[in-house]
């Protein structure tokens, strides 16, 4: 597809800053869309953070921290906390993931495995992610 760009569009990948108040009521939505309600999440919103958005969560516990970027390609927002949210609700599946590759794969093959499974899980993510957004039509980023 061609697009043409016109005087006083914003320049292709622009990044607009998003307030901090957006964010908390996004997660707050998507925790409970997902039904997320156990777990205890520390929201975190950096300005300039290296990544779209990350979520680690703490090993044995219902308990993560999801931090999220806060200067966002236009439109990208709602998917990057949809996102970081989806890893959560997919848990149990990373946790599946690790225990087969740490019972049925070679030592000399774990890493190469567990780099195929993390990038396959990254676009089943994205995919919803999409998805989800696309059927919340009524909930708009500023
Ligand atoms: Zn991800």
């Amino acid at each position: 597809m061609l697009k043409l760009h016109q005087e006083g569009d914003r320049k292709p990948g622009a990044r607009k800053s998003i307030p901090r108040e957006w964010f908390e009521a996004e997660a707050a939505f998507w925790k409970a869309a997902l039904g997320l309600d156990e777990w205890d999440v520390t929201l975190v919103v950096r300005p300039k953070f290296k990544l779209e958005g990350e979520c680690n969560v703490h090993v044995g516990h219902l308990t993560c921290k999801i931090t999220l970027r806060q200067d966002v390609l236009p439109g990208e927002a709602r998917y990057n906390v949809a996102h970081e949210f989806l890893h959560l609700a997919m848990r149990a599946w990373d946790t599946a993931d690790e225990k087969v590759v740490n019972e049925h794969v070679s030592d000399t093959g774990q890493t190469a495995a567990l780099a195929i499974l993390v990038d396959g899980t990254e676009v089943a993510i994205e995919r919803l992610a999409h998805s989800l957004v696309r059927l919340t039509p009524d909930r708009t980023e500023p």
